[in-house]
């Protein structure tokens, strides 16, 4: 039990335990929301740690790779882009619990039983159950979600294919809880769900056994992943699969799943694989006749058109044939190695403008957060060809210098700074 008012630390022994859910309530009750660690924040080495061994297994055991280099770019890119609000706002999902908490609430469990942890366990694990499968099933939320599933491919780098806006709506799922359970307890949990759910998004795990029966495990989720017609609006559990059971959403992994999209939306660039679907809402709300009919665009399901059932007609969704072929950049092989070492780089600038959030002005942190997007932007416009891509790539190396040379940012490798400072002052002259 922790109450001394500062973040906690997280050991490396409760990170990697923190991505399975093996933590204990005595190591993880806090009394305030602010000595609760940012367990998902800390995670990013994990991810990449998990990324590789997983690379490593499929190459031992499959002779293949577990993903490709555009797909996974593209899946990174979206993780990126979904975490950059945190760089300037706390998360609507803490700050509507929080309100309702403190306005709102019933009675007030305490924040060190264990039967708090086990009980907001369940409560959030519920909460992201209903809250996933209105997120399938009502075509705004869906709007928001369809991100994570627009990957053609199924391994770890999918999990970070996440929206940058579905929390908008998600927090109302959990919201029930601040009438009795402390924001602290809560925002333990909702981090663990979370990071329960990066581990099962890979194909080199088949079957776990008796654990299939409580668990959401990776056969589980494939299928949830899956746009073969006996996979659409199956298993949403988020750790535990006994709500798919319970309320009749649950199938087993049968035929081969093919991964991705009904419609395949065939892009790498960050913004279309954000909002793609919103645009497509909006189109379809001005086409679509008559108040009812409208408002029905927005709130039934994402197969709905006037005249059919609340969620579509199950027969017009595409039959799979097994011989589909994923959507794949037609960026030579040099370029995609130029695209990724671009975006390690990004990645760590990203990882030092997190770490240094508290101490950076304002004006750094919105400049620095529109040079990331303008990267993500850049590398998506060359995955996908697009006829302006080495204009827009040249103007973010001149961004680059720019920023450098105003102070805003350094560069990860200390020797260049020189190479740096000298060219920009031969823009200057
Ligand atoms: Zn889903
Ligand atoms: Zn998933």
């Amino acid at each position: 039990m922790k109450n001394s008012g500062v973040q906690q630390d997280v050991s490396i022994s409760q990170g990697v335990r923190a991505m399975f859910y093996l933590m204990k309530p005595n190591e993880t009750s806090f009394q305030t929301l602010e000595e609760v660690p940012n367990y998902v924040e800390k995670a990013t080495p994990l991810f990449i740690s998990l990324m590789i061994l997983e690379l490593i297994i499929s190459w031992l055991h499959k002779g293949k790779l577990p993903g490709r280099l555009d797909d996974v770019l593209a899946s990174l890119s979206a993780g990126v882009l979904s975490q950059l609000p945190s760089l300037l706002f706390r998360s609507i999902e803490l700050t509507s619990y929080v309100y309702i908490w403190e306005n709102y609430r019933l009675f007030n469990l305490p924040w060190d039983s264990p039967w708090t942890w086990y009980l907001t366990f369940l409560g959030v694990d519920f909460g992201y159950y209903w809250f996933h499968r209105m997120a399938h099933e009502v075509n705004i939320m869906w709007a928001g979600h369809q991100t994570h599933h627009s990957s053609e491919d199924y391994n770890l780098s999918t999990a970070l294919r996440q929206s940058a806006f579905q929390v908008y709506t998600s927090w109302i799922f959990y919201s029930p809880l601040a009438l009795f359970i402390p924001p602290s307890v809560y925002a333990v949990h909702l981090q663990f769900n979370l990071l329960y759910q990066f581990w099962i998004h890979t194909e080199v795990i088949n079957s776990l056994g008796p654990l299939e029966l409580i668990l959401n495990t990776p056969s589980h989720h494939r299928v949830h992943h899956g746009r073969n017609r006996y996979c659409i609006d199956k298993n949403y559990a988020g750790t535990l699969i006994i709500w798919d059971r319970i309320f009749g959403t649950f199938e087993a992994e049968n035929e081969k799943v093919i991964y991705g999209l009904t419609h395949p939306i065939n892009t790498f660039e960050p913004f279309k694989v954000q909002f793609h679907h919103l645009l497509y809402i909006w189109n379809t709300f001005w086409a679509t006749p008559g108040f009812f009919n409208k408002f029905s665009v927005i709130f039934k399901g994402p197969g709905w058109s006037p005249g059919k059932p609340r969620l579509g007609l199950s027969e017009e969704i595409p039959e799979v044939t097994g011989k589909e072929v994923a959507f794949s950049s037609p960026a030579s092989q040099l370029l995609k190695i130029y695209a990724v070492v671009q975006f390690a780089l990004m990645l760590a600038f990203y990882e030092d403008t997190f770490a240094n959030k508290a101490v950076l002005p304002q004006v750094s942190l919105i400049l620095r957060i529109s040079f990331i997007i303008l990267t993500l932007t850049s590398i998506g416009f060359l995955m996908d060809q697009r006829p302006k891509a080495a204009i827009l790539e040249t103007v973010r190396c001149l961004v680059f210098l720019i920023l450098h040379g105003s102070g805003h940012m350094k560069p990860f490798i200390p020797s260049l700074s020189l190479v740096f400072e000298t060219t920009v002052k031969g823009l200057s002259l």
